[in-house]
Protein backbone atom coordinates (compact mmCIF):
# COMPACT_ATOMS: atom_id res chain seq x y z
CA UNK A 1 0.00 0.00 0.00
CA UNK A 2 1.59 3.30 -1.02
CA UNK A 3 0.93 5.78 1.71
CA UNK A 4 0.34 9.15 -0.94
CA UNK A 5 -1.84 10.61 -3.03
CA UNK A 6 -3.17 8.45 -6.09
CA UNK A 7 -3.94 11.30 -8.14
CA UNK A 8 -0.13 12.80 -7.38
CA UNK A 9 1.19 9.43 -7.86
CA UNK A 10 -0.22 9.58 -11.47
CA UNK A 11 0.35 12.37 -12.88
CA UNK A 12 3.49 14.42 -14.22
CA UNK A 13 3.73 17.85 -12.28
CA UNK A 14 5.27 20.26 -13.98
CA UNK A 15 8.60 21.47 -12.89
CA UNK A 16 8.32 25.44 -11.22
CA UNK A 17 9.86 28.23 -12.64
CA UNK A 18 14.19 28.23 -12.21
CA UNK A 19 14.73 30.21 -8.74
CA UNK A 20 17.14 32.27 -10.24
CA UNK A 21 14.66 33.86 -12.61
CA UNK A 22 13.07 35.34 -8.96
CA UNK A 23 11.94 39.04 -9.89
CA UNK A 24 11.86 42.11 -7.85
CA UNK A 25 8.54 43.04 -8.95
CA UNK A 26 5.70 41.63 -10.73
CA UNK A 27 1.94 43.24 -11.08
CA UNK A 28 0.39 40.83 -8.99
CA UNK A 29 1.61 38.08 -6.69
CA UNK A 30 0.01 35.07 -5.85
CA UNK A 31 0.48 33.25 -2.12
CA UNK A 32 -0.54 29.48 -2.71
CA UNK A 33 -0.16 27.36 -5.17
CA UNK A 34 -2.75 25.15 -4.66
CA UNK A 35 -5.88 25.09 -7.37
CA UNK A 36 -6.97 28.66 -6.21
CA UNK A 37 -3.68 30.53 -7.06
CA UNK A 38 -2.90 28.57 -9.93
CA UNK A 39 -6.47 29.61 -11.58
CA UNK A 40 -6.11 33.24 -10.75
CA UNK A 41 -2.24 33.16 -12.14
CA UNK A 42 -3.77 31.53 -15.20
CA UNK A 43 -6.97 34.45 -15.17
CA UNK A 44 -4.34 37.23 -14.63
CA UNK A 45 -1.12 35.96 -16.99
CA UNK A 46 -4.15 35.02 -19.95
CA UNK A 47 -5.17 39.24 -19.68
CA UNK A 48 -1.52 40.46 -20.06
CA UNK A 49 -0.59 40.75 -16.25
CA UNK A 50 3.47 39.72 -14.67
CA UNK A 51 2.10 37.05 -12.52
CA UNK A 52 4.40 35.82 -9.82
CA UNK A 53 3.18 32.52 -7.70
CA UNK A 54 4.77 31.62 -4.47
CA UNK A 55 3.96 28.30 -3.13
CA UNK A 56 6.07 26.82 -0.18
CA UNK A 57 5.84 23.59 -1.08
CA UNK A 58 5.09 21.75 -4.51
CA UNK A 59 2.69 23.04 -7.39
CA UNK A 60 -0.68 21.72 -5.79
CA UNK A 61 0.45 19.24 -3.78
CA UNK A 62 -2.09 20.36 -0.24
CA UNK A 63 -5.93 19.75 -0.56
CA UNK A 64 -5.38 20.39 -4.31
CA UNK A 65 -3.42 17.33 -4.69
CA UNK A 66 -4.86 15.17 -2.30
CA UNK A 67 -8.84 15.39 -2.39
CA UNK A 68 -11.67 13.22 -4.01
CA UNK A 69 -11.81 14.60 -6.71
CA UNK A 70 -15.83 15.31 -6.69
CA UNK A 71 -16.37 18.59 -8.28
CA UNK A 72 -19.79 18.81 -6.86
CA UNK A 73 -22.60 21.46 -7.06
CA UNK A 74 -24.62 22.41 -4.13
CA UNK A 75 -23.56 23.62 -0.94
CA UNK A 76 -22.00 21.18 1.91
CA UNK A 77 -25.28 21.70 4.24
CA UNK A 78 -28.54 21.32 3.65
CA UNK A 79 -30.60 24.08 1.41
CA UNK A 80 -33.05 24.65 3.48
CA UNK A 81 -30.71 25.26 6.54
CA UNK A 82 -29.13 27.70 4.35
CA UNK A 83 -32.21 29.56 3.39
CA UNK A 84 -33.13 29.87 7.04
CA UNK A 85 -29.90 31.50 8.11
CA UNK A 86 -29.19 33.71 5.34
CA UNK A 87 -33.06 34.02 3.63
CA UNK A 88 -34.00 32.51 0.35
CA UNK A 89 -32.88 34.58 -1.93
CA UNK A 90 -28.89 34.44 -0.52
CA UNK A 91 -29.51 30.74 0.05
CA UNK A 92 -30.56 30.45 -4.01
CA UNK A 93 -27.76 32.98 -5.02
CA UNK A 94 -24.83 30.53 -2.80
CA UNK A 95 -26.34 27.24 -4.45
CA UNK A 96 -26.13 28.53 -7.69
CA UNK A 97 -22.79 30.17 -6.88
CA UNK A 98 -21.34 26.06 -6.67
CA UNK A 99 -23.24 25.47 -10.20
CA UNK A 100 -21.05 28.44 -11.77
CA UNK A 101 -17.94 27.07 -10.31
CA UNK A 102 -18.57 23.87 -11.99
CA UNK A 103 -19.35 25.40 -15.11
CA UNK A 104 -15.95 27.36 -14.59
CA UNK A 105 -14.14 23.78 -14.05
CA UNK A 106 -15.60 22.34 -16.91
CA UNK A 107 -14.85 25.84 -19.71
CA UNK A 108 -11.59 26.11 -18.14
CA UNK A 109 -10.84 21.75 -18.84
CA UNK A 110 -12.19 22.63 -22.61
CA UNK A 111 -10.39 25.87 -23.04
CA UNK A 112 -7.03 24.47 -21.90
CA UNK A 113 -7.75 21.18 -23.64
CA UNK A 114 -6.75 19.33 -19.71
CA UNK A 115 -6.76 16.06 -20.08
CA UNK A 116 -7.41 14.99 -16.65
CA UNK A 117 -10.97 12.90 -17.23
CA UNK A 118 -13.68 15.35 -16.72
CA UNK A 119 -17.24 14.43 -16.42
CA UNK A 120 -20.65 15.43 -15.85
CA UNK A 121 -21.49 12.07 -13.69
CA UNK A 122 -24.22 13.44 -10.94
CA UNK A 123 -24.00 13.01 -7.46
CA UNK A 124 -25.86 11.35 -4.93
CA UNK A 125 -26.27 12.32 -1.33
CA UNK A 126 -27.86 9.18 0.23
CA UNK A 127 -29.88 8.51 3.79
CA UNK A 128 -28.56 6.29 6.17
CA UNK A 129 -32.02 6.36 8.09
CA UNK A 130 -35.32 6.99 8.14
CA UNK A 131 -35.09 10.20 9.55
CA UNK A 132 -32.28 11.43 7.30
CA UNK A 133 -34.24 9.95 4.35
CA UNK A 134 -37.31 12.70 5.22
CA UNK A 135 -34.83 15.57 5.15
CA UNK A 136 -33.23 14.82 2.01
CA UNK A 137 -36.97 14.03 0.97
CA UNK A 138 -37.70 17.81 1.85
CA UNK A 139 -34.75 19.55 0.92
CA UNK A 140 -34.96 17.82 -2.56
CA UNK A 141 -38.54 19.17 -2.66
CA UNK A 142 -37.31 22.66 -1.48
CA UNK A 143 -34.03 23.00 -4.24
CA UNK A 144 -36.71 21.75 -7.16
CA UNK A 145 -39.01 24.54 -5.92
CA UNK A 146 -36.11 27.28 -5.92
CA UNK A 147 -33.01 26.57 -7.61
CA UNK A 148 -32.26 23.33 -8.59
CA UNK A 149 -34.48 21.77 -11.31
CA UNK A 150 -31.92 19.11 -12.27
CA UNK A 151 -32.31 16.83 -8.77
CA UNK A 152 -34.49 14.10 -7.76
CA UNK A 153 -35.40 12.37 -4.83
CA UNK A 154 -34.91 8.50 -5.28
CA UNK A 155 -36.71 5.78 -3.00
CA UNK A 156 -34.77 3.22 -1.29
CA UNK A 157 -34.84 0.93 -4.61
CA UNK A 158 -33.59 3.45 -6.96
CA UNK A 159 -30.31 4.41 -4.88
CA UNK A 160 -29.48 0.48 -4.32
CA UNK A 161 -29.78 0.01 -7.83
CA UNK A 162 -27.39 3.29 -8.36
CA UNK A 163 -25.21 1.64 -5.99
CA UNK A 164 -25.81 -1.90 -5.74
CA UNK A 165 -26.10 -1.92 -1.92
CA UNK A 166 -29.58 -1.96 0.29
CA UNK A 167 -27.44 0.11 3.12
CA UNK A 168 -29.46 3.31 2.21
CA UNK A 169 -32.58 4.62 2.73
CA UNK A 170 -33.54 7.21 -0.18
CA UNK A 171 -31.48 9.94 -1.46
CA UNK A 172 -31.00 13.01 -3.66
CA UNK A 173 -29.74 12.86 -6.96
CA UNK A 174 -27.80 16.39 -8.41
CA UNK A 175 -27.56 15.83 -12.08
CA UNK A 176 -25.20 18.78 -12.66
CA UNK A 177 -22.35 17.52 -10.57
CA UNK A 178 -19.56 16.20 -11.49
CA UNK A 179 -15.58 14.66 -10.86
CA UNK A 180 -11.67 14.74 -12.58
CA UNK A 181 -8.78 13.37 -12.09
CA UNK A 182 -7.68 16.22 -9.41
CA UNK A 183 -3.52 15.80 -10.31
CA UNK A 184 -3.81 16.12 -13.76
CA UNK A 185 -5.98 18.96 -13.56
CA UNK A 186 -3.55 20.63 -11.05
CA UNK A 187 -0.04 20.17 -13.37
CA UNK A 188 -1.85 20.95 -16.17
CA UNK A 189 -3.29 24.31 -14.88
CA UNK A 190 0.14 25.01 -13.39
CA UNK A 191 1.47 24.23 -17.18
CA UNK A 192 -1.53 26.11 -18.91
CA UNK A 193 -0.54 29.08 -16.43
CA UNK A 194 2.97 29.25 -17.00
CA UNK A 195 2.15 28.84 -20.95
CA UNK A 196 0.62 32.39 -20.71
CA UNK A 197 3.37 34.10 -18.79
CA UNK A 198 2.89 33.39 -15.11
CA UNK A 199 6.14 32.36 -12.62
CA UNK A 200 5.81 29.94 -10.37
CA UNK A 201 8.08 29.58 -7.89
CA UNK A 202 8.10 26.43 -5.79
CA UNK A 203 9.78 25.53 -2.59
CA UNK A 204 9.37 29.31 -1.61
CA UNK A 205 7.24 30.33 1.12
CA UNK A 206 6.06 33.73 1.68
CA UNK A 207 7.63 34.91 5.14
CA UNK A 208 6.81 37.93 6.23
CA UNK A 209 4.49 40.76 4.46
CA UNK A 210 4.60 44.46 4.45
CA UNK A 211 2.28 47.23 2.87
CA UNK A 212 4.42 49.81 0.98
CA UNK A 213 3.98 53.42 -0.16
CA UNK A 214 2.53 51.72 -3.64
CA UNK A 215 1.33 48.56 -2.57
CA UNK A 216 3.10 45.43 -0.72
CA UNK A 217 6.52 43.36 -0.49
CA UNK A 218 7.31 40.24 0.34
CA UNK A 219 9.46 38.63 1.69
CA UNK A 220 11.17 35.26 0.78
CA UNK A 221 14.43 32.98 0.58
CA UNK A 222 15.18 34.13 -2.94
CA UNK A 223 14.40 37.75 -2.03
CA UNK A 224 11.96 40.42 -1.94
CA UNK A 225 9.33 41.21 -4.16
CA UNK A 226 7.07 44.59 -4.48
CA UNK A 227 3.79 44.46 -6.17
CA UNK A 228 0.68 46.79 -6.34
CA UNK A 229 -1.85 43.67 -5.61
CA UNK A 230 -1.53 40.79 -3.21
CA UNK A 231 -3.77 37.17 -3.73
CA UNK A 232 -3.63 34.79 -0.18
CA UNK A 233 -4.48 31.31 -1.82
CA UNK A 234 -2.88 29.51 1.02
CA UNK A 235 -5.27 27.25 2.22
CA UNK A 236 -5.36 26.14 6.03
CA UNK A 237 -1.58 27.47 6.27
CA UNK A 238 -0.45 28.85 10.03
CA UNK A 239 2.24 30.50 7.71
CA UNK A 240 -0.67 33.07 6.61
CA UNK A 241 -1.06 36.39 8.76
CA UNK A 242 -2.68 35.63 12.25
CA UNK A 243 -6.02 37.20 11.35
CA UNK A 244 -6.77 34.47 8.73
CA UNK A 245 -5.38 31.72 10.88
CA UNK A 246 -7.56 32.75 13.11
CA UNK A 247 -10.97 32.33 11.01
CA UNK A 248 -9.52 28.76 9.81
CA UNK A 249 -9.89 25.15 11.71
CA UNK A 250 -7.03 22.80 9.41
CA UNK A 251 -9.74 19.20 10.25
CA UNK A 252 -8.30 16.11 8.66
CA UNK A 253 -10.06 14.22 5.92
CA UNK A 254 -9.22 10.79 4.98
CA UNK A 255 -9.25 8.34 2.14
CA UNK A 256 -8.20 5.24 0.76
CA UNK A 257 -7.77 3.70 -2.79
CA UNK A 258 -8.63 0.41 -3.90
CA UNK A 259 -6.67 -1.80 -6.81
CA UNK A 260 -8.41 -1.32 -10.03
CA UNK A 261 -11.84 -3.43 -9.57
CA UNK A 262 -13.20 -6.17 -12.19
CA UNK A 263 -15.35 -4.77 -14.55
CA UNK A 264 -18.48 -6.76 -13.35
CA UNK A 265 -17.95 -5.65 -9.97
CA UNK A 266 -17.84 -1.84 -10.48
CA UNK A 267 -21.35 -2.42 -12.97
CA UNK A 268 -22.16 -3.90 -9.16
CA UNK A 269 -21.17 -1.15 -6.68
CA UNK A 270 -21.38 1.86 -9.28
CA UNK A 271 -22.89 1.34 -12.47
CA UNK A 272 -23.48 4.76 -13.38
CA UNK A 273 -19.79 6.01 -11.66
CA UNK A 274 -21.26 8.68 -9.62
CA UNK A 275 -20.30 10.54 -6.74
CA UNK A 276 -21.39 9.32 -4.19
CA UNK A 277 -21.79 11.40 -0.17
CA UNK A 278 -23.50 9.64 2.98
CA UNK A 279 -25.90 11.90 5.69
CA UNK A 280 -24.06 10.59 8.97
CA UNK A 281 -22.14 13.49 10.66
CA UNK A 282 -19.21 11.49 10.11
CA UNK A 283 -19.92 10.65 6.70
CA UNK A 284 -18.26 8.98 3.81
CA UNK A 285 -17.80 10.29 -0.18
CA UNK A 286 -16.66 7.81 -2.90
CA UNK A 287 -16.20 7.93 -6.39
CA UNK A 288 -14.87 5.70 -9.13
CA UNK A 289 -11.68 6.26 -11.19
CA UNK A 290 -11.25 5.80 -14.84
CA UNK A 291 -8.88 2.98 -14.59
CA UNK A 292 -11.52 1.41 -12.43
CA UNK A 293 -10.95 2.28 -8.71
CA UNK A 294 -13.02 2.70 -5.61
CA UNK A 295 -11.50 6.33 -3.93
CA UNK A 296 -13.43 6.31 -0.55
CA UNK A 297 -12.85 8.79 1.98
CA UNK A 298 -14.45 10.35 5.24
CA UNK A 299 -13.77 12.26 8.24
CA UNK A 300 -12.57 9.04 10.37
CA UNK A 301 -11.48 10.28 13.88
CA UNK A 302 -11.16 14.25 13.46
CA UNK A 303 -7.33 14.30 13.86
CA UNK A 304 -5.48 16.23 11.51
CA UNK A 305 -2.99 14.70 8.61
CA UNK A 306 0.20 13.16 9.44
CA UNK A 307 1.81 9.64 8.69
CA UNK A 308 0.44 7.91 11.82
CA UNK A 309 -3.13 9.41 11.59
CA UNK A 310 -3.36 8.41 7.72
CA UNK A 311 -2.72 4.67 8.11
CA UNK A 312 -4.84 4.42 11.32
CA UNK A 313 -7.70 6.86 9.69
CA UNK A 314 -6.84 4.47 6.09
CA UNK A 315 -8.09 1.15 8.71
CA UNK A 316 -11.01 3.16 9.80
CA UNK A 317 -12.10 4.23 6.38
CA UNK A 318 -11.91 0.00 5.07
CA UNK A 319 -14.22 -0.99 7.69
CA UNK A 320 -16.42 1.88 6.46
CA UNK A 321 -16.20 0.23 2.71
CA UNK A 322 -16.57 -3.07 3.49
CA UNK A 323 -19.91 -2.38 5.45
CA UNK A 324 -21.19 -0.46 2.74
CA UNK A 325 -19.42 -2.98 0.05
CA UNK A 326 -18.80 -5.93 1.72
CA UNK A 327 -17.63 -7.43 -1.51
CA UNK A 328 -14.71 -5.18 -1.22
CA UNK A 329 -13.62 -7.43 2.19
CA UNK A 330 -10.87 -9.25 -0.32
CA UNK A 331 -9.77 -6.42 -2.47
CA UNK A 332 -6.35 -4.90 -1.56
CA UNK A 333 -5.91 -1.27 -0.35
CA UNK A 334 -3.54 0.23 -2.77
CA UNK A 335 -3.12 4.09 -1.58
CA UNK A 336 -4.03 5.79 1.51
CA UNK A 337 -3.46 9.48 2.38
CA UNK A 338 -4.82 12.05 4.11
CA UNK A 339 -4.99 16.16 3.75
CA UNK A 340 -6.46 19.00 5.75
CA UNK A 341 -9.76 20.68 5.00
CA UNK A 342 -10.23 24.86 5.42
CA UNK A 343 -12.78 25.11 7.59
CA UNK A 344 -14.79 28.20 8.56
CA UNK A 345 -17.34 27.99 11.10
CA UNK A 346 -20.33 28.62 8.79
CA UNK A 347 -18.70 25.68 6.12
CA UNK A 348 -19.06 28.79 4.05
CA UNK A 349 -15.95 29.75 1.36
CA UNK A 350 -14.68 33.30 1.90
CA UNK A 351 -13.31 36.01 0.07
CA UNK A 352 -13.04 39.80 -0.17
CA UNK A 353 -9.85 42.30 0.91
CA UNK A 354 -8.65 42.97 3.91
CA UNK A 355 -6.20 45.73 4.70
CA UNK A 356 -5.58 45.50 1.09
CA UNK A 357 -4.57 42.05 0.83
CA UNK A 358 -7.34 39.95 -1.81
CA UNK A 359 -7.93 36.42 0.01
CA UNK A 360 -9.96 33.10 -1.07
CA UNK A 361 -9.94 30.57 1.61
CA UNK A 362 -12.13 28.54 3.98
CA UNK A 363 -14.05 26.48 1.02
CA UNK A 364 -14.35 23.69 3.96
CA UNK A 365 -14.21 20.78 1.81
CA UNK A 366 -16.53 21.88 -0.52
CA UNK A 367 -13.59 23.44 -2.85
CA UNK A 368 -12.18 21.88 -5.58
CA UNK A 369 -14.77 23.55 -8.11
CA UNK A 370 -15.21 26.38 -5.72
CA UNK A 371 -10.98 27.21 -5.65
CA UNK A 372 -11.01 27.29 -9.62
CA UNK A 373 -13.99 29.89 -9.74
CA UNK A 374 -13.24 32.00 -7.17
CA UNK A 375 -9.45 32.11 -8.87
CA UNK A 376 -10.87 33.17 -11.81
CA UNK A 377 -13.02 35.76 -10.59
CA UNK A 378 -10.03 36.93 -7.98
CA UNK A 379 -7.94 36.92 -10.93
CA UNK A 380 -9.99 39.17 -13.36
CA UNK A 381 -10.82 41.16 -10.45
CA UNK A 382 -7.20 41.93 -10.13
CA UNK A 383 -6.97 42.55 -13.35
CA UNK A 384 -9.34 45.22 -13.50
CA UNK A 385 -12.48 44.16 -14.43
CA UNK A 386 -15.85 44.18 -12.19
CA UNK A 387 -16.90 40.97 -11.53
CA UNK A 388 -20.24 40.03 -9.22
CA UNK A 389 -18.71 37.76 -6.56
CA UNK A 390 -21.93 36.76 -3.76
CA UNK A 391 -19.74 35.98 -0.78
CA UNK A 392 -17.46 39.09 -1.34
CA UNK A 393 -16.17 40.42 2.01
CA UNK A 394 -19.37 38.81 3.84
CA UNK A 395 -18.67 38.40 7.98
CA UNK A 396 -16.35 36.03 8.44
CA UNK A 397 -16.37 34.94 12.44
CA UNK A 398 -13.33 33.75 14.19
CA UNK A 399 -12.89 29.86 15.10
CA UNK A 400 -14.53 29.83 19.11
CA UNK A 401 -11.69 29.34 21.34
CA UNK A 402 -9.37 28.94 18.71
CA UNK A 403 -6.23 28.36 20.81
CA UNK A 404 -7.22 24.93 21.89
CA UNK A 405 -9.55 23.87 18.97
CA UNK A 406 -7.15 21.72 17.56
CA UNK A 407 -6.92 19.63 21.15
CA UNK A 408 -10.61 19.49 21.04
CA UNK A 409 -11.40 18.50 17.48
CA UNK A 410 -11.01 13.96 18.78
CA UNK A 411 -13.83 15.17 21.44
CA UNK A 412 -15.74 16.69 18.65
CA UNK A 413 -15.22 13.53 16.78
CA UNK A 414 -16.87 11.47 19.13
CA UNK A 415 -19.51 13.88 19.75
CA UNK A 416 -20.93 13.01 16.33
CA UNK A 417 -19.86 9.41 16.62
CA UNK A 418 -22.59 8.90 19.38
CA UNK A 419 -24.96 11.47 17.57
CA UNK A 420 -24.34 9.34 14.67
CA UNK A 421 -25.12 6.25 16.57
CA UNK A 422 -28.37 7.30 18.13
CA UNK A 423 -29.54 9.07 14.77
C1 LIG B 1 -8.75 14.71 1.96
C2 LIG B 1 -9.52 15.83 1.30
C3 LIG B 1 -10.62 15.51 0.51
C4 LIG B 1 -11.32 16.54 -0.14
N1 LIG B 1 -12.30 16.19 -1.04
C5 LIG B 1 -12.92 17.16 -1.75
C6 LIG B 1 -13.82 16.81 -2.79
O1 LIG B 1 -13.99 15.64 -3.15
N2 LIG B 1 -14.49 17.82 -3.40
C7 LIG B 1 -14.29 19.13 -3.06
O2 LIG B 1 -14.95 20.01 -3.63
N3 LIG B 1 -13.38 19.48 -2.13
C8 LIG B 1 -12.66 18.54 -1.50
N4 LIG B 1 -11.69 18.89 -0.60
C9 LIG B 1 -11.36 20.32 -0.43
C10 LIG B 1 -10.51 20.86 -1.59
O3 LIG B 1 -9.47 19.97 -1.91
C11 LIG B 1 -9.94 22.24 -1.20
O4 LIG B 1 -11.02 23.08 -0.82
C12 LIG B 1 -9.19 22.93 -2.32
O5 LIG B 1 -8.26 22.07 -2.94
C13 LIG B 1 -8.47 24.16 -1.74
O6 LIG B 1 -7.58 24.69 -2.71
P1 LIG B 1 -6.63 25.88 -2.30
O7 LIG B 1 -5.80 26.21 -3.49
O8 LIG B 1 -7.43 26.99 -1.73
O9 LIG B 1 -5.74 25.32 -1.10
P2 LIG B 1 -4.51 24.29 -1.13
O10 LIG B 1 -4.66 23.25 -2.17
O11 LIG B 1 -4.32 23.84 0.28
O12 LIG B 1 -3.29 25.20 -1.56
C14 LIG B 1 -2.75 26.18 -0.70
C15 LIG B 1 -1.27 26.25 -1.02
O13 LIG B 1 -0.70 27.38 -0.37
C16 LIG B 1 0.63 27.06 -0.02
N5 LIG B 1 1.07 27.99 1.03
C17 LIG B 1 0.56 28.12 2.26
N6 LIG B 1 1.20 29.09 2.95
C18 LIG B 1 2.13 29.59 2.10
C19 LIG B 1 3.11 30.61 2.22
N7 LIG B 1 3.28 31.33 3.35
N8 LIG B 1 3.90 30.88 1.15
C20 LIG B 1 3.75 30.18 -0.01
N9 LIG B 1 2.83 29.19 -0.17
C21 LIG B 1 2.04 28.90 0.88
C22 LIG B 1 0.53 25.62 0.44
O14 LIG B 1 1.79 24.97 0.40
C23 LIG B 1 -0.50 25.03 -0.52
O15 LIG B 1 0.11 24.39 -1.64
C24 LIG B 1 -10.96 17.90 0.06
C25 LIG B 1 -9.88 18.23 0.88
C26 LIG B 1 -9.14 17.20 1.49
C27 LIG B 1 -7.96 17.56 2.32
Amino acid sequence: MKLTSYWLDTAASPQGTPHDAFPSTADAVVVGGGFTGLSAAHALATRGLSVVVLEADMIACHASGRNGGHVNNGTAGSFQALAATHGLDHAVALYRFFDDAVDTVEHLVADAALECDFRRCGKLKVAWTAKHREALRADQAALARHADSQTDFLDRDAVAAEIGTPAFQGGILYRKSAQMHVGRFGAGLARAAMTAGARIFEHTPMTALRRTAGGHEIMTALGAIRTRKVLLATGTSRRAPNWFRRRIMPVGSFIVATAPLPDALLAHILPGRRNVVTTRNIHNYFRTTADGRLIFGGRANFSQSSAASDVKCGQILHRAMTEIFPALQDTPVAYCWGGNVDMSVDRLPHAGEWEGIYYAMGLSGHGVQMSVHLGQLLGRKLAGETVAIPIWNAPWHKIPAYGIAASLMPAVGLYYRIKDRLA
